[in-house]
């Protein structure tokens, strides 16, 4: 099974971003309040995810690094239904089997907690008393160090990270209501508290985007027939220097979607007459019944069963934000 896992791990970890993105989901679907992300150089050397939530049942330890072991499908309906961002089984299987990874949980609020270590193709899961306060910390050292063809593809440290940091800053604009808190080699570099009002959660955009992101903004909140689109767009007073700022989460989940960007587009394009690709921090909501977030491994993609009316929806609803304002 190790040999399987080593093959499978290509499709979820390619770099140290691809391991920090399955680390903090698994402690968002654990109920996580509060997020910990220690880095040191470029996440190769060391990632270390720290987090509040329910934590894993001693027994349950083995269980966790092994593959296709899920605690989050319980029948086969349950996949019209995904709640949690993962449910595979087999991310940190992949991940132990291309690193030294040390995991350590506690679900009491007191008493002692455990820790569990696998190293490569090491099969052995050995679980060992170890004082942790009630959560998990996943610590992953030496990534790809028995995987040098894999390792050759790392980029330097400094782009590592910034893959890294670009993950984190996408995962807090998915959930305002948990504290993300970066540090790379020992160094402060976000520090986000939980949000509960519009004034913090423009603030943590402001953070994470740049301020002056947030001061070309329009905010919008809008609903129709069971959708509703809320969020931030920019408009073209707002220039960026480099990259792309465009961010859409699909009932919290991070998405990439052709027929989302093209409604957004062609928004501008009709009402600013401007091609420039347009910056936003977008929320869309909708029954979980009609999108199906399981067609790719790494679940940047969704379906729409009606892609037609999610399409005019997210269109009508920017075109009168911007018409609006329209100079
Ligand atoms: P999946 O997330 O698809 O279930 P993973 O390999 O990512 O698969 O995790 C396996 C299991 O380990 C999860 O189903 C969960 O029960 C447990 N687990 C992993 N990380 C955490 C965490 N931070 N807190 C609590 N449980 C966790
Ligand atoms: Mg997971």
């Amino acid at each position: 099974p190790r040999l399987a896992n080593q093959i499978a791990a290509g499709e979820v970890v390619e770099r140290p971003a691809s391991v920090i993105k399955e680390l903090v989901e698994n402690s968002m679907d654990a109920g996580a309040t509060r997020i910990d992300v220690d880095i040191e150089a470029g996440g190769v050397k060391l990632m270390r995810v720290r987090d509040n939530g329910g934590g894993i049942e001693q027994e349950d330890m083995p269980l966790a690094l092994s593959r296709h072991a899920t605690s989050k499908i319980i029948e086969l309906e349950d996949l019209e239904n995904v709640g949690t961002l993962g449910f595979r089984g087999e991310a940190l299987a992949s991940i132990s089997s291309v690193s030294r990874l040390t995991m350590l949980s506690n679900t009491e609020e007191k008493g002692a907690g455990w820790k569990a270590q696998s190293e490569g193709r090491d099969m052995d899961v050995e679980v060992s008393p170890a004082p942790h306060p009630k959560g998990t910390t996943v610590e992953v050292r030496d990534l790809f160090f028995n995987t040098p063809a894999r390792r050759k593809f790392l980029r330097t440290e400094k782009t590592e990270f910034g893959h890294l940091e670009e993950v984190i800053k996408r995962q807090s604009l998915s959930r305002f209501d948990v504290g993300f808190y970066l540090n790379h080699n020992g160094k402060a570099i976000h520090a986000l508290k939980p949000c509960s009002s519009q004034l913090e959660r423009e603030r943590r955009v402001a953070s994470v985007c740049g301020p002056a992101f947030m001061q070309n903004a329009l905010h919008i909140d809008t609903e129709a027939a069971g959708l509703r689109l809320w969020g931030w767009v920019a408009l073209p007073t707002f220039s960026r220097s480099q990259g792309d700022l465009q961010h859409f989460f699909v009932n919290g989940r991070v998405i990439r979607d052709k027929l989302v960007s093209h409604a957004v587009r062609q928004a501008y394009r009709d009402v600013l007459f401007h091609g420039r690709h347009p910056a936003f921090v977008l929320y869309l909501e909708l029954d979980p019944a009609i999108v199906d977030v399981n067609v790719h491994p790494t679940k940047h993609e969704v379906r729409f069963r009606d892609g037609r009316t999610v399409h005019d929806f997210l269109f009508r609803s920017l075109h009168r934000l911007l018409a609006d304002v329209r100079p």
